[in-house]
């Protein structure tokens, strides 16, 4: 094993010679704790000698060690890591602990040569598990990297609405796959750190980087994302029953009013992705929700 930085270790496959060299990351977002206790498992037993890698390469990353010790979303004082991952963060001068990390990441990610990461996460808000990625929902590199996980949703996001700020974009923007996994909600008994274990040593079983045979779930909603929907008034509400993200909505359905009583309409059918249900996440010309639909 070779410690790279904080929270950052290598394996080497024992057979030495080429290989997949696989990435698991997770704590990007310090205060997701399932993820946190899987990964740090994971990496005690890769230290202990439990768990082997065979072949290729392996990089366990602890991604946000300060937010996690402190059980935090980011730093006291930081910002989120998961936007600090865009080209023109990475090439200014760091100024906050997030962005010096991401700049620290992606070098990591660079010299090793990292083809396949899976950044493991957990939602704070209720919902289903999904995955997402950028590129098209019919990437063969991305299909086959989803197989190995759960989640029957995968979002995927070609043109970047997302703005490529996350650590996944950054793989995927530069030839690679990149995939973030939501496991659930943290609130879920079903979230637990055995269960997000399980799902990392899946992925690496999947990839040839630890021996066993990998479970597959080929079977998925495959949704893309094609269009935000911007906020176009003050005091949006939404209708009863609508804006619960993953949801499937028909074209026509009102999904909510403006202060001045105009109808927010869904033109046609969609899934509704990351709706803004909190007021205070609502802001006029900003996404209220983006738009998937099946790919
Ligand atoms: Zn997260």
């Amino acid at each position: 094993m070779e410690r790279l930085d904080e929270g950052i270790a290598w394996f080497a496959g024992a057979r030495g010679g080429p290989g997949p060299r696989v990435g698991i990351s997770f704590g990007v977002h310090g205060n997701e704790r399932a993820p946190i206790d899987a990964g740090e498992r994971l990496l005690a037993e890769l230290e202990q000698g439990a768990l082997q890698v065979r072949a290729g390469g392996l990089l366990v990353l602890l991604a946000n060690p300060r937010a996690s010790a402190a059980d935090r979303r980011w730093s006291e004082g930081g910002v989120d890591l998961n936007r600090c991952f865009h080209r023109d963060v990475l090439a200014r001068a760091p100024r906050l602990y997030e962005e010096e990390r991401a700049g620290r990441i992606a070098q990591v990610l660079e010299e090793r040569g990292v083809e396949v990461l899976v950044d493991f996460h957990c939602t704070v808000e209720p919902g289903e598990r999904f995955a997402m990625h950028h590129p098209a929902a019919a990437d063969e590199a991305h299909v086959r990297a989803t197989a190995l996980l759960e989640a029957e949703v995968v979002l995927a996001d070609p043109d970047l609405h997302f703005g490529a700020v996350s650590l996944d974009e950054w793989m995927a923007t530069r030839g690679r796959v990149g995939v973030c996994y939501e496991t659930g909600w943290i609130g879920d008994p079903r979230t637990t750190p055995e269960a997000v274990h399980a799902e990392m040593v899946n992925v690496l079983r999947g990839y040839g980087v630890l021996a066993g045979e990998p479970r597959l779930h080929s079977e998925k909603r495959r949704i893309q994302l094609y269009r935000a929907l911007p906020c176009a008034a003050e005091g949006f509400r939404w209708s009863d029953g609508v804006g619960e993200n993953l949801q499937e909505v028909a074209g026509g359905t009102v999904l909510g009013r403006y202060g001045d009583g105009r109808e927010e309409r869904l033109e046609r059918d969609a899934t509704l992705v990351f709706p803004k249900k909190r007021p205070e996440l609502v802001q006029v010309g900003k996404p209220l929700v983006y738009l998937a639909r099946r790919a």
